[in-house]
């Protein structure tokens, strides 16, 4: 088609996880639980939810541009500056925005085969180069990311934990790797589910300010805000000084901005979350045994599954009993779904339709 890019031509777009309501509607059911994009299953968190009852007369207005009172809470949460923040539209729209503040046309971007797909699908869109390298062993090679930086790279995007393994890098392999860079190299490290970490050797990038390093956060996993769309990074000024000319204006809608301040210092929301994933983590990793199924070791919301046969067909059987996953063709892992851990009804309800599933398949 001559009047699109190619590029653009060529692109193999982003696969939302399937929604509640064009499930029930296409296959007529009455029930339907959704574990596959790894939101909160407890539902937002209750103060955002007031917050932005408060505020919702108000949207005759623009948002504050400035993002003031949020970003005034971050510096506040964290112990930094307002200046160390960038609010955006979802942490999607920060990925894209890194790309376009510090990536220039002939320069390339490096990250993990099997990871975040939007890396790799906003840096196509914006024309830039993306290198990829294998898992080993479920877990980003860091090694292997090392040796393909090259002159020309620009920005190693990791995402830790790792979407959709459930895996992270600790400290030890984090610092080796900063240490081992060149100059003109930018980390950015995408702490999504950084709340449900059960580890003690985890990194978190806020411990690297000093370095080249940005950190990427959201509202859309534990604070239970995706609908929302809000999203941070975290890094030095002389970084976020030049991401703040680089996206829109009013790119965080005035709900988000109140909702995220609200759910930031909801901590009894924020501590059942975490409490109640965790239970629901050793339930399915029991129930998971008990069927005689490997999966990864996870310290997020989601586990990676080995359900033994074609995942596509199991996602679709899946489906017909109601409940949502998300199967692993797109990764090539041709015999693994995602599973975000639900509530405790939702746990035993996915794992009474694929016990059901696999042994209809036995059969
Ligand atoms: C879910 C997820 C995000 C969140 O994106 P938002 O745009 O903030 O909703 C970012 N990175 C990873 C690895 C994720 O899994």
């Amino acid at each position: 088609m001559k009047w699109v890019r190619k590029n653009i031509e060529n692109l193999s777009p982003y696969v939302a996880g399937k929604p509640i309501e064009e499930t029930k509607r296409q296959l007529g059911l009455r029930r339907v639980i959704k574990l596959a994009s790894n939101e909160n299953p407890f539902g937002p968190s209750p103060k955002a939810v007031s917050a932005i009852q408060k505020v919702i007369g108000n949207i005759n207005r623009y948002p504050d541009s400035n993002n003031y009172y949020l970003k005034q809470s971050l510096a506040k949460h964290y112990n930094l500056k307002s200046q160390n923040f960038v609010i955006g539209n979802g942490s999607d729209e920060l990925i894209d925005i890194i790309i376009k503040t510090f990536v220039n046309e002939d320069e390339n971007i490096i990250t993990s085969e099997t990871t975040f797909v939007e890396y790799q699908i906003i840096a196509t869109i914006n024309n830039r180069q993306v290198f990829t390298v294998p898992l080993k062993d479920f877990r980003y090679d860091l090694n292997g990311l090392r040796k393909k930086v090259n002159s020309k790279t620009k920005i190693i995007f990791i995402a830790n934990p790792n979407n959709p393994t459930g895996t992270y890098v600790n400290k030890n392999e984090l610092e080796n790797f900063l240490t081992a860079l060149p100059e003109h190299a930018l980390v950015v490290l995408d702490e999504a589910y950084d709340t449900f970490i059960d580890v003690k050797d985890y990194p978190t990038g806020i411990s690297y300010l000093d370095k080249p390093v940005i950190t990427l956060k959201t509202f859309s996993k534990a604070y239970g805000l995706s609908g929302l769309r809000v999203g941070y990074c975290i890094a030095d000024e002389k970084f976020t000084q030049y991401m703040e000319k680089t996206r829109q204006p009013f790119n965080v809608n005035m709900l988000a901005q109140v909702g995220a301040e609200a759910a930031l210092s909801d901590k009894l929301f924020l501590k059942k979350t975490r409490t109640l994933t965790l239970e629901g983590k050793y339930y399915l990793y029991q129930q998971l045994e008990r069927l005689g199924l490997a999966y990864v070791k996870s310290v997020t919301n989601f586990i990676l599954v080995d359900v033994g046969r074609d995942c596509w067909e199991v996602f679709q059987e899946l489906l017909k009993e109601g409940v949502i996953v998300r199967d692993m063709k797109q990764y090539n892992l041709n015999t693994h779904i995602r599973v975000t851990i639900g509530t405790a009804e939702e746990n035993a309800y996915f794992i009474k339709k694929l016990e059901k599933v696999l042994l209809a398949k036995k059969g």
